[in-house]
């Protein structure tokens, strides 16, 4: 990764940050137990796959962004295809 990428990345999450901050005190669905991100995708995987991930027995784990859970997957080695993940735009109930 060169240092221009890192400070374009960083410099847009800065920038970010308000926008962040205000999502995050408007939305009252989904939120991200990692990143903390207030998303607007729902997203679904088959139970064999939240649960290896999730290291869970059920559909217990709580509620995660997809981003972060597909680096979760990789950290255990597991890569997820297009075909695994279905998506749901979402704008509260
Ligand atoms: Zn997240």
């Amino acid at each position: 990764m060169t240092g221009l990428i890192f400070t374009k990345r960083l410099f847009k999450r800065i920038k970010y940050l308000p926008l962040f901050i205000h999502e995050a005190a408007i939305w009252q669905y989904e939120t991200c137990q990692k990143c903390g991100n207030a998303f607007r995708i729902r997203w679904h995987v088959n139970d064999e796959i939240w649960q290896k991930v999730m290291n869970v027995k059920d559909d217990s784990g709580g509620s995660m962004c997809l981003d972060c859970f597909v680096k979760k997957a990789e950290k255990i080695s597991i890569i997820l295809k297009d075909t695994d993940i279905r998506m749901e735009l979402f704008y509260g109930d």
